[in-house]
């Protein structure tokens, strides 16, 4: 049994008829019998909330991502995400976080980007606070300065950094926070030995697996469209990694998830 930490079933690339259907049960099929679906904005963390409410092993989060925020204008966006972590399924605030990879979405100079996403990053760990709930952590070349914003929150905010791309000693800066990693099908790219030293080096206690779908297909399915089931793989070539059976891999991912996300066990 798995669970896929970080999925965007609200895409657009599953809004086809009966694709969600289909992809939720060829993930069971896999053994991935559980769901996160991750939210980018808030129309798709609303989204989010309606698909956990129709299928059993799906659950939600609600945030702003770091290179939507431009798409957020109205005044009181933290109490519509507010509204939306109320409502039942919602597990945990995000992804947040910073992203200096991507240029301005909305044209503007960097370092008002820069300061726009801070912005929205601590307004949504503040909530995360407020309501008691984990945070799922969006990064990419941008380690050290979430670093920084997350050092006002240590010991008040548990947080998971998905798709951990770093080497063993950017881990270990994270771990020391008292974080989680997860790993998505990058890990088994033959270019990506930093992350495969990574995801051999994570304490047992700290380490969730993801797909990241529609993103990042695990090999054999790398540069196809990712979906949940593909969990499988990726958890596998990480059990090999670790010279463990997929079956211990599966169980230590499976209830680091359950007390990450909160999860009720399953009937
Ligand atoms: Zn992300
Ligand atoms: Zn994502």
């Amino acid at each position: 049994m798995l669970i896929d930490t970080h999925a965007h079933l609200a895409s657009h690339a599953f809004e086809a008829e009966g694709e969600l259907d289909a992809i939720i049960a060829r993930a069971s099929e896999a053994g991935v019998t559980r769901i996160i679906s991750i939210g980018s904005e808030l129309e798709d963390s609303a989204r989010n909330v309606q698909i956990a409410a129709a299928h059993e092993g799906v659950f939600a989060t609600v945030g702003v991502h770091p290179t939507s925020v431009h798409e957020v204008t109205q005044e009181g966006w933290v109490e519509d995400l507010r509204g939306l972590t109320q409502l039942p399924k919602v597990q945990a605030i995000g992804e947040i976080g910073l992203d200096f990879y991507h240029p301005p979405q909305d044209g503007s100079p960097e370092d008002v980007w820069r300061a726009r996403q801070d912005r929205f990053f601590r307004a949504q760990l503040d909530l995360a606070v407020e309501l008691d709930l984990p945070v799922v952590i969006h990064q990419r070349e941008s380690a050290e300065a979430v670093g920084e914003v997350l050092k006002d929150y240590i010991g008040k905010v548990t947080a998971v950094f998905h798709c951990f791309n770093g080497t063993p000693d950017q881990a270990r800066v994270i771990l020391d926070q008292g974080h989680y990693l997860s790993f998505t099908g990058i890990v088994t790219f033959k270019s990506a030995a930093d992350v495969q030293a990574s995801a051999r080096f994570v304490p047992e206690d700290r380490l969730m697996v993801e797909t990241d779908s529609p993103y990042l297909a695990p090999v054999p399915f790398r540069g196809k469209r990712c979906e949940p089931a593909y969990t499988r793989n990726t958890a596998e070539f990480i059990a090999e990694l670790r010279g463990i059976p997929s079956e211990t891999l599966a169980q230590i991912t499976t209830s680091n998830a359950e007390r990450f996300f909160r999860l009720p066990h399953p009937r």
